[in-house]
């Protein structure tokens, strides 16, 4: 069974166009990036209990592009059910929320019980060892990834308020079981640290095949309160970095101002590099330079900076003040309180200390700008900005 990049060979990456959730269309589409790779049977046998990982980070609509559209988990559904897959299900942990309830809102059970696919509820933890981990030795997994097979991620294309975006790398994250994904935020405060022990996981749970949704893609606030944004693509690969990259390219990011892509090259995950990828479509293999110029949206609003030093900034109080922070709009906010049962510090950084009348006040001295309040903000009233 393939499974990954093999040493010295070029990663492949398929890139897919489609322009509307159409269930027909993104069926062809897949079919056609399946086939681009090698076809789903190179890396998942048909006897394996397999777990479509999407994006549930909380429940919204499918308009909205917080999640992995659930077209593009129901016509994999669908595809591995015509090609006699007999244990598939789907499924992820948000960070608020249940899973279940997430799918339900999406419109999915009908469809995916017709495909034969259930949905994995990853309401229960399991603590995993890992002890050849770089970063991290121990995750407490949902029970639905320890007991899977083969993990197919499929990943939304979007932006993220602490490691710029979140694609094929990130979206292991969620394999951490609810609450524990909070811990793991206070434990690696930083963007890089965050991103080396989320490069330690997929390494652990080593999905098959990344499928990314860049069909609408979010730009902007992301990863749950930005802007639906037309992409028109759908990307493929058994590289999670070389597949994020083609991603930052196509909204001019360079890689390198990614954590995820620089831990996950240097951990030996995958390849940002242009020249160790080869990019392949329906209609042939295309050049970087060519894709970005057919695909690419150079105003995609995502952060484009690279972070300077942010170990130091992290360790040293008084730098760590100068880091963009969340700050609330008051004017959108309704008092809901997610955001201070969000945040993962001891005591938290945000309280209603002006009661319930007014929105929740900031302690940025406690602060550790992991963005949970931000992500979690069902109102779209918390944004992240430099302290001046
Ligand atoms: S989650 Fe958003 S809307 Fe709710 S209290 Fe916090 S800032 Fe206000
Ligand atoms: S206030 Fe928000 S950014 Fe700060 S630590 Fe809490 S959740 Fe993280």
């Amino acid at each position: 069974m393939a499974r990954g990049k093999d040493k010295g060979l070029k990663s492949t990456v398929a890139l897919v166009p489609c322009s509307s959730y159409d269930p027909e269309r993104v069926y062809q589409a897949l079919k056609q990036g399946l086939s681009l790779i090698g076809g789903i049977e190179k890396y998942v046998c048909r006897e394996e209990k397999v777990l479509l990982k999407m994006n549930l980070v909380r429940e919204a609509d499918a308009e909205r592009a917080v999640t992995t559209h659930p077209v593009v988990v129901e016509m994999l559904a669908r595809i591995l059910a015509e090609e006699h897959y007999i244990d598939v299900s789907a499924g992820d942990s948000g960070g608020f929320g249940s899973s279940v309830r997430s799918m339900e809102r999406l419109g999915m059970r009908e469809e995916l019980t017709k495909y034969g696919c259930r949905m994995a509820p990853f309401d229960e933890a399991v603590r995993t060892e890992y002890p050849q981990g770089i970063h991290a030795k121990e995750f407490m997994l949902a029970r639905d990834v320890t007991e899977a097979d083969a993990l197919i991620s499929v990943c939304k294309m979007k932006t993220h308020a602490l490691e710029h975006i979140t694609g094929a790398v990130k979206n292991q994250y969620g394999c951490v079981q609810g609450k524990h994904k909070a811990a793991g935020h206070t434990r690696y405060p930083s963007a890089e640290s965050m991103a080396r022990m989320i490069v330690d996981l997929n390494l652990l749970v080593r999905p098959r095949l990344y499928v990314m949704d860049g069909i609408v893609a979010m730009e902007g606030n992301g990863p749950t309160s930005g802007d639906p944004v037309p992409m028109n693509v759908l990307l493929l690969s058994t590289d999670p970095v070389a597949l994020d990259s083609v991603f930052a390219r196509l909204v001019y990011l360079d890689p390198e101002a990614v954590p995820t892509e620089v831990a996950g090259a240097q951990m030996g995950l995958g390849t940002w590099r242009e020249d160790d990828i080869d990019l392949v479509t329906p209609d042939g293999p295309l050049s970087m330079l060519s894709a970005v110029k057919k695909y690419g949206k150079p105003d995609f609003r995502v952060n484009r900076k690279k972070g300077k030093a942010e170990g130091i900034m992290n360790t040293v109080t008084f730098l760590r003040f100068l880091k963009p922070a969340p700050r609330i709009d008051a004017d959108k906010c309704r008092r809901c309180g997610v955001c201070v049962e969000s945040c993962p510090v001891e005591g938290k950084a945000l309280r209603f200390s002006k009661g319930r009348d007014h929105p929740p006040v900031y302690n940025y001295r406690k602060c550790i700008r992991c963005f949970c309040c931000q992500e979690m903000c069902p109102h779209k009233a918390i944004y992240v900005r430099g302290r001046r």
